[in-house]
């Protein structure tokens, strides 16, 4: 059967709910809009095809290239932290396998989302096209460096860990904007929200985490 027929999508919309009643609600998250979006976004669809039978489970999963697709609960914790009320210009660096980004694509008005490695940016291109999500623009390219013409942004995701929040990146968050990244040692991070009102930067820890590295200029190196 066509992964994008509706009926397959329809058939796992059980388990959806399940993951945001099990995972997303009893750990925490509220955020009603965030809750909806994860609950219609058909993630077995971004997972590979011979594990889309474990994308509603408590897990990252392989997505090729030693990348992962996140688990359900960070990425739903990630998006809440964003507080995306449907207005935002939205940075996201990791495209990975382009399921945070439609969650955010369901929730701000424009997403502007980069990733490195040829083969994932395509491929997520790919699904987000099949699925008509309208208010995306793909980019191939090193994210740490942002996407300098297109700022400021309303907010900016980082899904990829670095040492610290690049500088580049601070610089393109508009006043009033709101930063979520993974920030730490290469095998344990903290998620990190920075808020910058006018000249004031502040920021939270919101638990720890691990993800794969941002790779790049002003990340880790290959
Ligand atoms: N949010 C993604 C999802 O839902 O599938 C998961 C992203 S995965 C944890 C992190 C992604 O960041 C990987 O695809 C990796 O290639 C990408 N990445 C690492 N460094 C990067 C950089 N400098 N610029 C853009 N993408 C980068």
């Amino acid at each position: 059967m066509n992964r994008l027929s509706p009926e397959l999508i329809q058939s796992y919309a059980g388990q959806r709910r399940k993951m945001v009643e099990e995972q997303l609600v009893e750990r925490g998250v509220k955020d009603l809009r965030v809750l909806e979006a994860m609950s219609r976004v058909p993630r077995h669809l971004f997972a590979q095809e011979s594990l889309e039978h474990r994308a509603y489970g408590d897990t990252p999963l392989p997505i090729g290239e030693n990348q992962t697709l996140s688990q359900p609960y960070i990425v739903g914790a990630m998006t809440e932290a964003l507080g995306l009320k449907g207005e935002e210009r939205v940075l996201e660096i990791g495209t990975g396998s382009g399921y945070q980004t439609a969650i955010i694509a369901e929730l701000a008005r424009q997403v502007f989302t980069i990733e490195r490695l040829n083969n994932l940016s395509r491929k997520a291109q790919k699904i987000l096209e099949g699925l008509s999500y309208m208010n995306i623009v793909f980019k191939m390219f090193d994210g740490t460096y942002g996407w300098p013409d297109q700022a400021p942004f309303d907010a900016i995701l980082i899904t990829a860990s670095a040492r610290e929040i690049p500088e580049s990146l601070i610089k393109q968050l508009g006043d009033g904007g709101r930063l979520v990244a993974p920030i730490g040692e290469a095998d344990k991070q903290k998620l990190v929200l920075l808020a910058k009102n006018g000249e004031r930067i502040s920021r939270r820890d919101l638990g720890d985490c691990k993800f794969v590295p941002l790779i790049g200029k002003y990340g880790w190196s290959q």
